[in-house]
């Protein structure tokens, strides 16, 4: 094995998408002047994700967005090592080890390893080609299939096979949903605004089959757990997401449903912090500890963890919030939008409307519907979590933005 930057170790930022891109900017300007060494398992540079399941679909041309590029990175005097993927670690020797037997000594460690798109081997055993969405390549991929005809059956009525059918519709493809649960991007919509999607959509010629899990596929299409055959060219498999652990489990870090961290991005073990989607942190919306999977988590809790990284003690403490993109439809989401009092303000028929949920009296999450501006005033009402009554949230007249500016 080689050993190298044993002599400059300095902070070390175990994977390469938003949230270690954007911890490594962190650390820098928050004045920290040491060596920073940010790897990825992927062959690019940092880039966005966000668009893998929009413009690039819809869009040949559409150029890649990245997080900076090399210049940038330079710039800012922050080593990239690309396609290393990290494997193990040993907290003792105060190292990370690379699938090609190279070494990483660090004296700090930020994870940010993400998670990887759930599969479906039962769908992969059958003829048909089957895809998932989750990097460039499976965007190109899916590109690449999309033409008018072509019969994509997609599994998972969530936000990834949402945003997809309505690009292949767009497209000219067929396209039928298959859901395991009753309604669609149930984990974060209340049903008001997930009927309403789910008519958009029809209104797309998309079919739904809901309730009904994917058995098998046969060269005809994907075999229903009713018997039923989608007649498919193409699966799509939008399941959810599994978080990458090894290298946690490998250092022995504390793991619930991701690498248990305290609001400063602080994991079980000394001088070893965790970011983004690969982490589990309590959420006051939800009542819980979580896993949030959003670009803005990403964002804004890796920023916060690398600042207390290099001393700087940085609370996260934002709603959780993200926004999907479905034909002309813009949706945002803030905190926990589902199980409350679920109180809506303008009519779905109209296109354009908003959802508070209350609980126990309290805001503590929305959704708009072609409303951004609404939103600005609503994720700082679910950040307080303002009490406030269901009929005035209800009356149109009611002053959103006056409300969320009380203090
Ligand atoms: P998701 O959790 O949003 O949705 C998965 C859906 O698949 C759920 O509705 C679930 O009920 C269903 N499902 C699960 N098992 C199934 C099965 N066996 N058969 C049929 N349906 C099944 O996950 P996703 O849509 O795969 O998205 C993956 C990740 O990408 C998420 O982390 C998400 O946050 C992220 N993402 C975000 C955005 C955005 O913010 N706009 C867009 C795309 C993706």
């Amino acid at each position: 094995m080689q050993e190298q930057q044993d002599t400059a170790r300095g902070i070390v930022i175990v994977g390469a998408g938003q949230a270690g891109a954007r911890a490594a900017e962190a650390a820098r300007s928050a004045g920290y002047a040491g060596r920073i060494t940010l790897i990825g398992a992927e062959a690019h540079l940092p880039y966005e994700r966000p668009q893998l399941s929009k413009e690039m679909l819809l869009d040949v041309e559409a150029p890649l967005q990245m997080v900076r590029d090399a210049e940038g990175w330079a710039a800012l005097n922050i080593d990239v090592v690309t396609g290393a993927r990290i494997v193990s670690g040993d907290i003792r020797k105060s190292v990370v080890v690379a699938e090609d037997g190279r070494l990483f000594f660090y004296d700090k460690l930020l994870i940010a390893t993400g998670t990887a798109a759930r599969r479906l081997p039962a769908l992969e055993a059958g003829p048909l080609p089957v895809l998932t969405l989750r990097t460039i390549e499976d965007a190109l991929a899916l590109r690449a299939h999309l033409r008018p005809g072509l019969r994509l059956a997609v599994v998972g009525g969530g936000v990834i096979g949402l945003e997809a059918a309505a690009a292949a519709t767009k497209m000219g493809a067929t396209v039928t949903v298959i859901e395991a649960a009753a309604t669609l991007l149930s984990r974060a919509l209340p049903p008001v605004v997930s009927d309403f999607l789910r008519a958009r959509h029809e209104q797309a010629g998309v079919v739904f089959r809901l309730g009904q899990p994917p058995i098998s596929a046969t060269a005809e299409g994907v075999v229903l757990a009713s018997g039923e055959v989608v007649p498919a060219d193409l699966i799509l498999v939008g399941i959810g997401v599994e978080p990458e652990l090894d290298l946690a489990r490998s250092l022995g870090l504390e793991i619930d449903s991701g690498i248990k961290v305290d609001g400063h991005g602080r994991t079980s073990v000394h001088n070893v912090f965790a970011a983004g989607d690969v982490v589990s942190q309590w959420c006051a919306w939800h009542g819980r500890a979580m896993r949030i999977e959003t670009w803005a988590n990403a964002q804004n809790q890796a920023a916060a963890a690398a600042r207390s990284m290099v001393g700087e003690l940085t609370a996260y403490q934002d709603a959780p919030w993200f926004w999907t993109n479905q034909y002309e439809l813009n949706i945002q989401v803030v905190g926990n939008a589902v199980g409350g009092e679920v109180v809506v303000r303008g009519t779905p028929a109209g296109g354009r409307f908003s959802v508070a949920n209350l609980v126990a009296g309290e805001v503590v999450g929305a959704v708009t519907v072609n409303m951004p501006k609404d939103m600005a005033s609503l994720r700082r009402l679910v950040a307080a979590r303002r009490s406030l009554a269901a009929d005035e949230l209800k009356d149109p007249g009611f002053d959103l933005r006056r409300a969320a500016a009380v203090r």
